[in-house]
């Protein structure tokens, strides 16, 4: 849905009255991209037609590493704002914009920073690492920033004797541990859409589909990952499924990744993995925040180069030091 702004900015512009086909959408958005030197940076959960015409689309890890080395004067984040905010803390010369600026992350929203500060206070020798999906506030009270493609490699870098906080993923936090072996501090934190995913209404599922492997982002419940054939990140569940010789396979992430790997892998089945349907916000893995990005938000935002992202000089610096040592600490995982 488009707001009232937005609507009466493209009443304006004639575009309500006759709307352009979604071609000229994207063919308009092509050239403000070319006047302004703009690059447009796409997660793999944004919808089909912005993924289409983003300059890069990657997980949370590549878009950083994009957003960190890219030539552009204009980066245009289609994203949520902590990917936004991330682009930002690396860029500070560059204007960074983000179509919906309420497009937010109820992840990052299970960690309010004052309360994580006291949190942190009650384990002074511990080592913080925060996983992207976290606000500016909460890097900047981090040591370590990781993403789910780097996490486990991040984790094992640090000494075993040295305590560690993980925030704000306990989905995450709880697969590092039983995988790596090693106890955490975690933080009682979860994805909106991970978190719905259920093993019992999945194994019906599979049921329907015995051919089919269950792949699952390391965002979802300890009892989903525990009975996936595969977990990864969204980067790495593309290239599993490209890879691996299965012709199915049920996917428990944000359904958005069903584009890329449809494309891919044309003649393989993707099939959403299942919520209980007794709850009833289930929606099987739409992502409301990632959604709130569309193709004429895209537009508008390029052409009048806003909504921008902007923060505070004295916070910047403090959170871009445990990105720029996630960046150091992965630059061999690609
Ligand atoms: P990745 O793309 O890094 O796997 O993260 C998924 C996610 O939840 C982004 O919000
Ligand atoms: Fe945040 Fe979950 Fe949406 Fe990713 S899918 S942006 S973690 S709410």
């Amino acid at each position: 849905m488009l707001s009232s702004t937005h609507e009466q900015l493209l009443k304006e512009k004639g575009f309500i009255d006759v709307p352009l086909a979604e071609k000229n959408w994207k063919s308009e958005i092509q050239k403000l991209k070319k006047e302004k030197n703009a690059v447009i940076l796409g997660h793999y959960y944004q919808e089909a037609p912005i993924q289409e015409v983003a300059d890069f689309i990657g997980d949370s890890l590549g878009l950083s590493r994009k957003a960190a080395s890219t030539e552009a004067d204009v980066i245009v984040f289609c994203g949520v704002h902590f990917m936004a905010e991330t682009a930002k803390i690396l860029n500070p010369k560059k204007k960074v914009l983000l179509p919906d600026l309420k497009a937010g992350c109820s992840l990052s929203d299970s960690c309010p920073p004052q309360e994580f500060a006291e949190f942190k206070k009650q384990y002074p020798d511990a080592l913080v690492i925060s996983y992207i999906n976290c606000s500016a506030e909460i890097k900047a009270l981090s040591d370590i920033i990781c993403t789910s493609s780097n996490a486990e490699h991040i984790v094992r870098s640090i000494p075993a004797d040295k305590p560690i906080i993980f925030a704000p993923d306990k989905n995450l936090g709880k697969f590092l541990e039983n995988k790596i072996g090693r106890k955490m501090i975690l933080w009682d934190g979860a994805c909106m859409v991970h978190e719905e995913f259920e093993w019992q209404q999945t194994a019906l599922l599979l049921n329907t589909y015995p051919e089919a492997k269950f792949i699952a982002h390391p965002e979802s419940p300890p009892e989903v990952l525990k009975n996936a054939d595969f977990v990864g990140s969204t980067s790495q569940l593309l290239k599993f499924v490209k890879t691996d010789s299965s012709s199915s396979y049920v996917v428990a992430t944000e359904q958005g990744i069903f584009h890329q790997m449809q494309l891919s892998v044309p003649d393989k089945t993707f099939i959403a993995a299942s919520c209980n349907p007794q709850r009833k916000t289930c929606v099987c893995g739409i992502c409301p925040h990632m959604k709130r990005n569309t193709l004429q938000k895209l537009y508008l935002c390029l052409e009048h180069e806003a909504p921008e992202l902007t923060m505070p000089e004295t916070l910047r610096k403090k959170a871009v030091l445990p990105i720029e040592r996630m960046l150091k600490l992965s630059e061999l995982i690609r």
